[in-house]
C-alpha cells in the first residue's frame, strides 16, 4: 500500500525578471510527495531546483499554483501560522552550515526548539549526536570543527524536532565522499525509521539514485527519471 501524500503541489509558476531579463523558474511544475519518500531533484545549475525547494518549504511564493498539506493550502495561510508550520513540521539543510559561532555544537542543535520553547528530547539527541560522529564533539565552537562535522550539526539541527519534510539544498556540495555518504546514510535512516519525506537536491547522482523517486530539472521544467536507473 502506498503511503499518504503529504505535500501536493499542482501547477507552480515562478518567474523573476522582466522583458527580456525574465526567468520562468518554475514552468508549471506539478508534485506529490508521500511520507517515507525520498524524492532527488538533479539539473544543470540556475534550472529552478533551489526555487522548487525554496516554494515547496515555504520560504518562498510561487506566482500561482497551489501547494497542499493535508487540507490546507500553503498559499493561503497567514505569516504566522506558516512560520510555526515551517519551525515544527519543516527541517532545512543548506549547502551552508549556517552554524552560530558563538554557540556550541549542543547549543546549536537545540537552538531552533529553545526559540519555540519546545522540550527537547535528550535520549534522541544522545542518539543523533552517536550517529553522526559528534558525540565528543558536544562542547566544541563551530570554528573548532571541520566543515564536515559542522554539515553534520546542521544535519541533527535538522532532525532534533522529527520534521515530517526534510529540505535539503545541496548538502554535499561541500564535503568529501565519505563524509557525503555518512550523511546521507544518517538522513535516509531518519527518513525511513519516522517515516519522513525527503526532498533532497543534489549534484551527485550516486546520491540521487538512492532516492524512492528521481526527478530532473531542465529550465523551470521538472520531470521524473531522468535516465537515473
Ligand atoms: P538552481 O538551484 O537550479 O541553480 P535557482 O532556482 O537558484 O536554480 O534559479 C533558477 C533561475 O531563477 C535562475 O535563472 C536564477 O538566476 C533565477 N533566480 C533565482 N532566484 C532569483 C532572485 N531572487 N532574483 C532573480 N532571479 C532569480
Ligand atoms: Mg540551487
Amino acid at each position: 500500500m502506498e503511503n499518504e501524500i503529504i505535500i501536493s503541489a499542482e501547477n507552480l509558476i515562478k518567474k523573476y525578471g522582466k522583458g527580456e531579463e525574465e526567468v520562468t523558474a518554475l514552468n508549471d511544475v506539478s508534485l506529490k510527495i508521500r511520507k517515507g519518500e525520498f524524492v532527488s531533484v538533479t539539473g544543470e545549475s540556475g534550472s529552478g531546483k533551489s526555487t522548487l525547494l525554496n516554494v515547496l518549504g515555504s520560504l518562498d511564493k510561487p506566482d500561482s499554483g497551489r501547494i497542499m498539506v493535508g487540507d490546507t493550502d500553503l498559499l493561503t495561510m497567514k505569516d504566522n501560522d506558516l512560520a510555526a508550520y515551517r519551525r515544527k513540521r519543516t527541517g532545512f539543510i543548506f549547502q551552508t552550515y549556517n552554524l552560530i559561532p558563538v554557540l556550541n555544537v549542543v547549543e546549536n542543535i537545540v537552538l531552533p526548539l529553545n526559540l519555540d520553547n519546545a522540550k527537547v528530547d535528550n535520549d534522541f539527541l544522545e542518539e543523533l549526536l552517536e550517529l553522526s560522529g559528534l558525540k565528543y564533539k558536544r562542547n566544541s565552537f563551530p570554528h573548532e570543527l571541520s566543515g564536515g562535522q559542522q554539515q553534520r550539526v546542521a544535519f541533527v539541527r535538522a532532525l532534533i524536532h522529527k520534521p515530517d519534510i526534510i529540505f535539503a539544498d545541496e548538502p554535499t556540495g561541500n564535503l568529501d565522499n565519505k563524509t557525503s555518504r555518512d550523511v546521507i546514510a544518517i538522513l535516509k535512516n531518519s527518513v525511513k525509521k519516522y517515516n519522513q519525506a525527503l526532498v533532497l537536491i543534489t549534484h551527485d547522482l550516486s546520491v540521487a539514485s538512492q532516492a524512492d523517486s528521481v526527478y530532473v530539472m531542465n529550465d523551470g521544467i521538472l520531470s521524473q527519471g531522468g535516465g537515473l536507473s
